[in-house]
């Protein structure tokens, strides 16, 4: 889960990482009370998780006269098409040079790689491709608290001795907050020192309930409730839903309905031991899809009965037709039962598929 950079920079300064005297707003009328402790000249930073921020329109300069106009005049833009909710007043640093540090996850070596630059800013990706001298990495074995001070020396190069110790707080940032990524971009220094004038941190998603998070905010509404019932649920961009137990079983309806060039509207997996509820609300759940115009539930019954699979899908009671494949376990009280409600029953995923493949087009 992405954090919100002020989030981000709340945690980056209680492990001591200095960042601007800064105040959290959620309407233009709060910035007469939080100027005073923040000063005249300030950077107004729209929350808004999307990259390229800055070059969006979605970071101000204003001095205290401007200030509650300009902040009004943020709250009244969508950067990237996201609505502005917060804004982050910050103190305006007189930055002089600006760096990029990240720590983030190298795949091939499985460890945290740190990388250094000494050009950050907005253009990192340019500088990168330009100046790749102007980028140095590191990788760090995991059973290490700290970053040795020789891999520290060979990051910072000529750059301010500080940044060491920045690396190593942001280093434990990440191993702590079990972060996917811990960047600071800018990384600047002023007269007064060195500053994280921007700050980001990605959340693993399996570490959540160790870090006290309980709602994942990156996910819709629909994959929150997905999630509470243990369903394996992603939503793609089609019109047919789909439900299955077991991921080959699932992956295959979406291939069949790949071959017979219709859309699906989601993957859906309801996992083992499938029982009457479970099915019930996973049903509601595929439903509830604006997009979606008819569902496919191909279910082997195993553990699952098949008759407590057809109970679950009469009592969802949607409005699309719901065209069903069942197989295994009680397989003939489930037809007779879904019979019985009018649902139509399938002899193979096959037939199943392609009469809903008819129906979405
Ligand atoms: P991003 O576009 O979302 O990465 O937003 P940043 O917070 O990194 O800000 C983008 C750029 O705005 C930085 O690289 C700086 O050049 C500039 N900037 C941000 N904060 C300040 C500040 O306090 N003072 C000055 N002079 N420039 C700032
Ligand atoms: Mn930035």
């Amino acid at each position: 889960m992405k954090l919100l950079e002020f989030e981000a920079k709340k945690i980056f300064s209680g492990y001591g990482i200095p960042v601007p005297k800064a105040a959290c707003i959620r309407r233009p009328g709060e910035i007469p009370s939080v100027l005073p402790e923040i000063g005249g000249a300030v950077v107004l930073k729209a929350q808004v998780d999307v990259g390229g921020r800055g070059k969006s329109g979605g970071i101000l300069i204003a001095d205290a006269g401007t200030a509650e106009e300009t902040a009004r005049e943020l709250f009244a833009r969508t950067i990237k098409g996201v609505p502005v909710e917060e804004i982050l007043v910050e103190e305006r640093l007189p930055i002089e040079r600006e760096y990029y540090l990240s720590i983030s996850v190298d795949r091939s070596s499985k460890q945290p790689i740190i990388l250094f630059a000494d050009a950050g800013g907005v253009d990192i990706e340019t500088a990168a491709r330009e100046r790749p001298d102007a980028v140095r990495k590191a990788t760090v074995t995991p059973l290490l608290r700290e970053v040795p001070p020789f891999l520290l020396r060979e990051l910072v190069g000529g750059a301010p001795r500080g940044i060491g110790q920045i690396i190593n707080r942001l280093y434990r940032v990440f191993l702590e907050k079990d972060a996917l990524l811990a960047e600071i971009n800018p990384l600047v220094t002023t007269p007064s020192g060195l500053y994280a004038a921007d700050a980001k941190l990605i959340i693993d998603d399996n570490a959540l309930a160790r870090q006290g998070i309980s709602v994942n905010r990156d996910l819709t509404e629909r994959e929150q409730e997905a999630e509470k019932y243990g369903f394996s649920y992603v939503e793609l961009d089609g019109t047919i839903g789909v439900i299955g137990n077991g991921a080959g079983l699932t992956m295959s309806t979406l291939d069949l309905i790949e071959f017979y060039s219709g859309k699906a509207a989601n993957f859906l997996d309801v996992g083992g031991g499938a029982d009457q509820e479970r099915v019930m609300h996973a049903v509601r759940l595929v439903a509830s899809m604006p997009s979606v115009k008819v569902i496919v539930v191909n279910l082997l019954g195993g553990i699952t009965r098949c008759d407590d699979v057809a109970r679950g899908i009469v009592d969802a009671g949607v409005p699309q037709q719901v065209f069903v494949r069942l197989a295994g376990t009680n397989e003939e009280e489930g037809k007779r039962l879904l019979a019985g409600h009018g649902y139509t029953m399938f002899e193979s995923m096959d037939l199943a598929v392609r009469a809903a493949v008819e129906v979405s087009q």
